[in-house]
């Protein structure tokens, strides 16, 4: 890779690295400062569509506040994605108070994050809602860094950073992180 030429500004196919900071209602949710610029390859749908469509042509050193609305976000609050569970199917010892996360397992094995958002002595009602669902997210980027992808983040369609790792699958590349601290960014 020619480490010589840098993109001169967003475009598909261009890995970003942005600083941001995510605020809600004014209240600071989210922010980049702890764990460095986020990486992403531009026009691959690795961030929310109301983000990515917005910083197109931004420099490096450019900033902007993006405003992003549900629909270009994380959803509405959809009420179906609410489920009342019988206290009973919980085991005895799992504490349930109201905005504990849960890890729900289908019958197929595949992992639902939830939220608890009421209990009553007999149920447990969990929201499977995106928790930024029905949010209208308010962005300060600044682009840090733009370069070009390797082939290979080209060919997976998206970008690798200094701690990615990642397993191929039945054909699907499985991404995880080295440092465990290292959450998965909500965007
Ligand atoms: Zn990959």
């Amino acid at each position: 890779m020619n480490e010589q030429i840098k993109p001169e500004m967003v475009a598909n196919d261009v890995v970003v690295s942005m600083a941001y900071t995510l605020k809600i209602n004014g209240e600071e949710v989210d922010s980049s400062e702890a764990s460095g610029p986020l990486e992403f390859l531009q026009g691959s749908h690795n961030i929310i569509t109301g983000l990515e469509n917005q910083i197109y042509g931004m420099k490096i050193g450019d900033t902007r506040q993006v405003v992003v609305l549900p629909e270009d976000g994380y959803g509405e609050v959809d009420p179906q994605a609410m489920i009342d569970v019988p206290r009973s199917e919980f085991p005895p010892e799992m504490p349930l108070e109201v905005g504990v996360e849960l890890d729900i397992r289908d019958e197929d094995g595949e992992i639902f994050p939830a939220t608890i958002v009421e209990v009553t002595p007999s149920t447990v009602k969990l929201d499977f809602n995106h928790p930024l669902a029905g949010e209208t997210l308010h962005f300060d980027i600044e682009i840090v860094d733009l370069r070009v992808p390797t082939p290979e983040e080209l060919a997976h369609g998206h970008a690798h950073g200094e701690h990615f790792h990642e397993d191929e699958f039945e054909g699907e590349f499985i991404e995880y992180f080295e440092d465990e601290d290292e959450e998965e960014k909500p965007i």
